[in-house]
Order: structure tokens, then sequence, then C-alpha cells
């Protein structure tokens, strides 16, 4: 639960805004908060997620610090937001991985797996450590091995994300249990995708008091884009695998190698660009205590996709079996902290904006009337 404090202070300023009203056409939090009366902990937690901290209402405030009502609207929505991870999280002893993440913790997770994996290697098949020019990564790690390690801990990570998710979806709708039409999901799935709430007035995300640049829109892009691609591309060479019989390697031109490549440029250069990027915001913007966890992600997201790229390209040379065992325990490390890091914003922010689509479609908040 976030703390008594942390619920007070938003509640605060939502009320503040719900009287003041300045910043009702930037984005879809006000209007949100608009059709409240008051603010629990579900709602704040719902607000918090729908916002895309663009930073435009902390420059519009008159009620900014250093007033005395010293309402910062981007920040205590961070702060809440975080809240709202480790609240819905699951198991929830692991809550506190949210806030223990740095790009050390990423680095130390990444190699502790690769240890792990250079040694049951050694142990149970060592001449797959051999030097070889095939680019048979099987040969290294048998397909079965890979498919059981990564299907446990994938299996894990979309258990952990569903009841997060679920968790999640009942705090922020209440009692108001409206179901979600096609017409409320398809504006809000183009909103997610397109990041429209990033330039919410239509100009480009402040990075400070009167700066506008759309880099943070188009390093999200990157990242996310990259993402995708790079989940496509491992899909499209599963089904090769499973149903058509046809074997890694795949060649240069071949649908998995070119959709890996271009999702694997989009991660080098969109992590790189978010951290250089949040390094020149405004501190005001955002909460500092969750800048380990963004990096720690950045990091995986990085080295996943370098890793990756510098494999394909060294695949038939003798460097082939360890950058494949250092790759895997990369991709290991991004997968375990998946639901336990700034990845779930994504999700969240999605069923916020779903949630947001449904209210404005009729469907609440249900206790509207009574508050
Ligand atoms: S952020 Fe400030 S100016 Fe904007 S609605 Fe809230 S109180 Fe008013
Ligand atoms: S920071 Fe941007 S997205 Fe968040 S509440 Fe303010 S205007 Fe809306």
């Amino acid at each position: 639960m976030p703390s008594v404090e942390l619920v007070t202070r938003g509640a605060r300023t939502m009320t503040v805004c719900n009287s003041c009203r300045y910043c009702e056409q930037y984005c879809p939090v006000f209007p949100a908060i608009e059709r409240r009366r008051t603010f629990e902990a579900g709602d704040l937690a719902y607000l918090s997620n729908l916002c895309h901290n663009c930073g435009e209402c902390l420059y519009a405030c008159q009620y900014a610090p250093p007033h005395e009502f010293g309402i910062d609207v981007p920040r205590t929505l961070a702060e809440l937001r975080l809240a709202s991870y480790e609240d819905c999280c699951w198991p929830r002893f692991l809550a506190r991985a949210f806030r223990g993440q740095g790009a050390l913790t990423a680095l130390a997770l990444a190699a502790g797996f690769t240890v792990i994996l250079f040694g049951l290697t050694m142990w149970s098949n060592p001449a797959g450590l051999a030097p070889r020019g095939d680019a048979d990564f099987y040969a290294v790690i048998p397909h079965g091995v890979m498919v059981g390690i990564f299907g446990a801990v994938g299996g894990f990570v979309l258990l952990a994300t569903a009841i997060a998710l679920n968790r999640f979806r009942r705090a922020i709708a209440g009692a108001d249990q409206t179901p979600v039409t096609i017409g409320a999901l398809i504006p809000a799935l183009r909103d997610a995708v397109t990041l429209r709430h990033l330039h919410a007035t239509g100009s480009d995300c402040v990075s400070a008091e009167e700066q506008r640049a759309p880099w943070r829109r188009w390093w999200h892009h990157a990242t996310f884009g990259g993402f995708i691609l790079c989940f496509a591309s491992t899909s499209v060479a599963a089904a090769y695998h499973s149903f058509f019989g046809w074997q890694a390697p795949y060649s240069y031109g071949s649908l998995p190698v070119l959709l890996g490549t271009a999702g694997g440029l989009g991660l080098v250069v969109g992590p790189i660009g978010q951290w250089w990027q949040q390094r020149r915001r405004d501190p005001s913007l955002t909460d500092a205590s969750q800048t380990g966890m963004d990096q720690a992600l950045m990091l995986l997201l990085w080295l996943t996709s370098a890793t990756g790229l510098a494999l394909l390209v060294l695949r038939t040379t003798s460097l082939m079996a360890p950058l494949l065992l250092v790759h895997l325990g990369v991709v290991l490390a991004l997968f375990v902290t998946l639901p336990y890091g700034k990845f779930v914003h994504g999700l969240y922010r999605v069923m916020a904006l779903v949630n947001d689509a449904r209210e404005r479609d009729g469907g609440g908040p249900a206790s509207i009337g009574a508050r």
C-alpha cells in the first residue's frame, strides 16, 4: 500500500487541481480528476498511471513550488505510480525489488546467469564450448534445454505479470465493473502506441521550462518498436522450428534475422537516447528514487540487443559459444526483472488508458454521484 502521507498528499494535490482546473486541456488526467469528488488509493493509482510525465502542468501551475501549496503534479504522480507497481506486484515480497534495482544490480544479475549457463554447459556438454564455424547454437545448448529454461522463466514472468495486472484492474475499477467495449479499446490502444500524451498539447514534451523537443517521444518509439520487432523475430523463429522444421541458423536475408536486426538497432539507439535525455531533464519532474529502476531496464535492453547483434555478426567464428552464453545470460536477467521493474509502466499505462476510454464512454466512475 502507498504510505498514508503519500495518499494524503496525492488526494490534496488532486483536490486543488479539481478546484483550479486550469490544466484541463493538457491531458486525460485532468478530465479524469474532474469526474471525481474524492480521491481514494485506487483513484490515485489510476490517475498516476494515466499521467505520461510530459511535465506541462508543472510549469503552468501557479501553485507550484515555491508557492506555499507546493503543487507538483508530475512528481507526486510519479511517486504514486511506483507505489501502485509495488502494491500490485506478485509475489508481494518482491515489491522491494522495484527500489532495489540499478545498473550494478542489472549487471550482477546478467553476470550471475551467464556464469550459471557456462557452468551448466561445461558440466553437461563441454564439447559445445569448442570453437566451431557452423553457427549452430543448439550444439552449445540443445534446443530442448533452451526451451525448458526460457519456458520456465517465461511462464513465471507471464503468471506474475497477469496477477499484477488483474490486481491493478481491480484497484482502479473499484465498484464499477462495466465491461470494456471495442469502441473504448481501440482509441486507448491507438493512444498507447502513438504515445499521444507524451506531447499532450500538440507540441512536444518539456524537459525544462519552455524547452520542448521531440526526442523523448522518439527514443520511446525506438525502444518500444525495437522490443516488439525482437519479440516478433523470436516468435517467427520458433514457428519456423516447430511448425516447418526449419532449423537455425537462418540466413541474413531471412525474416527472423531481418526482424531481429531492425529490432536490435532500435534497442541499441532507444535506451541510450532515453538515458541521455533523462539526465538532461528538470529533476522537479521526476522522482529521483526511481532512477535506478529506469537505468536497470535501459541497460538490460541495451545489453540484450548489443550482445544479440554481436552474436549475429560473429556467429561463424570461435567467439560464438561464449557470446551465445553471455547473450542468453543477459536475456534471462531481463526476463526475471520484467515484472519488478520499469517495464510494467507500459502495461499499467495501457490499462489506465483503457479505463479512461471506458469512463469517457459513460462507464464510471460509478460512485461519482455519491462522493
Ligand atoms: S497543476 Fe496547478 S494550475 Fe494545473 S490544475 Fe493543478 S493546481 Fe491548477
Ligand atoms: S505531467 Fe503531463 S501527462 Fe502528467 S498530469 Fe501533467 S500534463 Fe498530464
